[in-house]
């Protein structure tokens, strides 16, 4: 057991968990479980405490965070963590864990139950039987073996429905942009483009994070490009299947059904049109909802605090270790800037990152060590694509599973300002540069070869044309006729009549259909909308 200052470690359970992690628990540390404690309580008596493990009824918030003196972990026991502050929590050095794949198994399992219920009308027939009647024809079924299961998100979730379809003698394709084809290829799985999937899949299963890429994903586009009659799930976010559109094509028979435990609003309204329609299953985000996940999860944190608690290093922790404060201090103002540029890179580029090159120029040159600064710069380019948190410590790992290999250089030229940060991300089909510093303010100076001078924040836009008499005008022609208001407009070219650049800073966001026009138009060879 683990004695500190001739004392066992104190650990508080704030909320309700499985009694089987307070067990393991008692192993190593003095358990005090009140699932009822309020938040002054809390307050008043954290301090007496190394780790702390919650659920969701429990707010770890900056004030209790500031007295929390003792403490070493802050555990939650399942996926969601907005109900502690990790920002206070990282300032004070403080570990922030969660147990993610607790309820991989669950939702994978969910998700094949509404598959087989959309296959065999389980649900309705049930509903018609419980009606006193016997409609033996109504109900005729599809079988699952030898169809094509379509896996939108090949993480925990849909990695582990594949695993399970394969037993129903099922093909899978898979869309999943950041998919390393070697993991493809270990996992057995065909990597293929959205467009491809939705052509070949007869049923349809979304395991993504809900992020500004994956908003409407599936639309009525998307809906007319599927085979007739294939069927679609959502067990993932609310929000990625445009409902709307989702109404259309299940009310034109145009796909033969769908099931969703997500919704664009959660519940959705008593009169949403959906509940109308009988070719559509429906549950009330309960995908995550068994005891045995519930169970994992407490027995995964209650393992993570051992593991740390026996000098360790668990492995779902969401923030940074401790790091002396001098060093800290220098880094500190570089963070935002760092963050913002990843998530700029990230979202301009087309195609997966697979190398990130980051150059630290001038001032910060001299400095010994700009790890935290790297890792900060990775959070941002994989935080727009992955559901849970990274940050700077999990993000180098991250990278490495998701196949980004990082290299750090330095250079004492900082182009005539004291610090700059120059990262280029390249991607199986092209490469994309931008320059940072810190003017009070995070500032992009220059993007690829050109010099520029943006804040990165809020709706952005870049586009790439031929520099001619027209392209600039046509392009903000083109956002005015969709009331697009520009904020800053900035463009650079290599050479009169060559490829330009335009960044803008915007108003609101461009939709998808505005992108797809501007890309249509003439002397126009890119546009990417950003969300910084
Ligand atoms: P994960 O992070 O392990 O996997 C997400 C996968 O999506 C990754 O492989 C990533 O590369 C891929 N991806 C990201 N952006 C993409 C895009 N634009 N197109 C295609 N693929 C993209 O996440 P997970 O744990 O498997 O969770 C998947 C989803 O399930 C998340 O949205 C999560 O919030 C949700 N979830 C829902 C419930 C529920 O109760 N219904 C419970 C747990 C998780």
């Amino acid at each position: 057991m683990r004695i500190k200052n001739g004392e066992m470690m104190k650990v508080l359970v704030a909320d309700a968990i499985n009694e089987k992690g307070i067990e393991n628990l008692k192993e190593v540390a003095e358990v005090v479980v009140d699932t009822s404690i309020t938040p002054e309580e809390l307050v008043n008596t954290i301090n007496e405490y190394d780790g702390i493990v919650v659920r969701s009824r429990t707010k770890v918030t900056r004030e209790v965070i500031e007295k929390a003196d003792n403490l070493k972990i802050i555990a939650r026991a399942g996926v969601g963590v907005d109900n502690i502050d990790l920002d206070a929590a990282t300032e004070k050095g403080i570990m922030v864990l969660n147990s993610p794949e607790s309820t991989s198994i669950t939702v994978a399992e969910h998700s094949m139950g509404l598959l087989l219920s959309l296959a065999r009308k389980i649900s309705i027939a049930d509903a018609s039987v419980k009606d006193a009647k016997w409609e033996k024809k109504k109900f005729m079924g599809v079988e699952l073996r030898n169809k094509t299961l379509g896996v939108i998100g090949m993480g925990r979730i849909g990695s582990q429905v594949v695993k399970r379809c394969r037993a129903f003698e099922m093909d899978a394709v898979v869309y999943d942009p950041y998919l390393p084809e070697e993991v493809a290829i270990q996992m057995g799985v065909e990597l293929v483009d959205l467009e491809t999937l939705l052509k070949r899949a007869d049923f349809i299963t979304i395991h993504v994070p809900l992020t500004p890429e994956t908003k409407h994903l599936i639309s009525t586009e998307e809906f007319e490009i599927m085979k007739e009659g294939a069927f679609i799930t959502n067990c993932a976010r609310g929000g990625i299947i445009d409902e709307e559109a989702l109404y259309d094509a299940l009310l034109n028979n145009k796909i033969g059904g769908a099931a969703l435990d997500v919704y664009e609003d959660e519940p959705p309204a008593e009169d949403c049109k959906l509940f109308e329609l009988d070719n559509i299953v429906l549950t009330p985000h309960i995908a995550a909802s068994t005891k045995e996940a519930q169970r994992d999860a407490a027995i995964i944190v209650a393992d993570e605090i051992i593991e740390l608690f026996k000098g360790g290093t668990p492995q779902n922790v969401l923030n940074m270790p401790r790091i002396d404060k001098e060093s800290y201090k220098q880094l500190v103002p570089y963070f935002e800037l760092c963050d913002k540029l990843g998530s700029f890179i990230s979202q301009a580029v087309s195609g997966k990152v697979k190398e990130l090159e980051i150059v630290y120029c001038g001032e910060l040159a001299e400095l010994n060590n700009v790890e935290l600064l790297t890792r900060t710069i990775i959070q941002g380019i994989i935080n727009p694509i992955l559901s849970s948190p990274v940050n700077a410590v999990n993000a180098a790992l991250i990278a490495k599973n998701y196949g980004i290999s990082v290299t750090e250089g330095k250079n004492e030229d900082a182009k005539g300002y004291d610090s700059l940060i120059k990262v280029t991300a390249k991607t199986d089909k092209s490469s994309f540069t931008a320059d940072g510093t810190m003017l009070n303010v995070p500032k992009i100076i220059r993007v690829n070869n050109y010099w520029v001078d943006v804040k990165p924040e809020g709706y952005m836009f870049v586009a790439k044309y031929e520099d001619i008499p027209g392209s600039i005008g046509k392009i903000g022609t083109i956002l005015g006729e969709h009331d697009i208001n520009i904020g800053v407009m900035q463009v650079g070219r290599d050479e009169a009549g060559g490829e330009a650049i335009m960044i803008l800073t915007l108003d609101k966001e461009v939709p998808i259909e505005v992108i797809k026009e501007l890309k249509e138009a003439d002397n126009i060879f890119d546009a990417v909308s950003l969300k910084l």
